[in-house]
């Protein structure tokens, strides 16, 4: 069985292939393949106004794009004291046409300088969403909660990595592993979902 992980992002295409099954229940091996490796597909615009609206727009742009079963995720950032922002405005959350991590963590530092500690909740809520030739489409999500720090830490994963301390390790996303990473995030926590519907396909 062939896949399309239907994103151009790096980042995120090494963190699924670590998550998503090697193999079917029946022991076949799963190919995965991503927009990566069809240079002519264009960026799909996510122009939705929530995480589902854009991961299904994603997986249903890589199933008709290339025929293939095809899976796209939309994450967003809640901060509960900017009323919920950057949420699905996450990657332009500086500039309206451009996703930049540094500008964007600059923003949040400076849009939070007010508040302290626990004041400082967020969390990351991750909708996947698996489309399939049927027409059929199916969502799970994954959530982890936590705080933005006060100022940069680590130097792994992406985004907003750096600034968000998961609450149940007291570590920024960068202080950890990809392994630690994978074990809590909220990508993982809603791919673990999706894999078993997809050994199943
Ligand atoms: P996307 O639209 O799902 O690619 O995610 C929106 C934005 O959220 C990205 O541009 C990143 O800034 C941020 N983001 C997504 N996933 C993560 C993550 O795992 N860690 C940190 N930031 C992330």
């Amino acid at each position: 069985m062939k896949i399309l992980l239907a994103t151009h992002n790096k980042h995120k295409l090494e963190e699924l292939l670590k998550i998503l099954p090697a193999e079917d229940n029946k022991g076949n091996k799963i190919e995965y393949v991503s927009f990566l490796d069809f240079p002519q597909i264009a960026e799909p615009q996510e122009t939705g106004t929530t995480l589902k609206q854009n991961a299904q727009l994603k997986a249903v742009y890589g199933l008709k794009q290339t025929g293939l079963i095809s899976i796209a995720d939309d994450t967003g950032l809640t901060v509960d004291a900017l009323g919920g922002a950057p949420g699905v405005h996450s990657a332009r959350y500086a500039y309206p046409d451009k996703a930049d991590y540094p500008a964007n963590n600059e923003k949040l530092l400076k849009e939070l300088s007010a508040f302290k500690g626990k004041e400082r909740s967020a969390s990351f809520t991750t909708v996947a969403a698996l489309a399939l030739p049927d027409g059929n489409i199916i969502f799970k999500e994954g959530k982890v909660s936590g705080f933005i720090a006060q100022d940069y830490s680590g130097k792994n994963g992406f985004g907003y990595d750096p600034l968000f301390i998961c609450a149940e390790t007291n570590k920024t996303m960068a202080e950890m592993t990809p392994q630690e990473k994978n074990s809590i995030s909220h990508r993982a926590r809603a791919f673990a979902q999706l894999s078993e519907i997809i050994k199943g396909l």
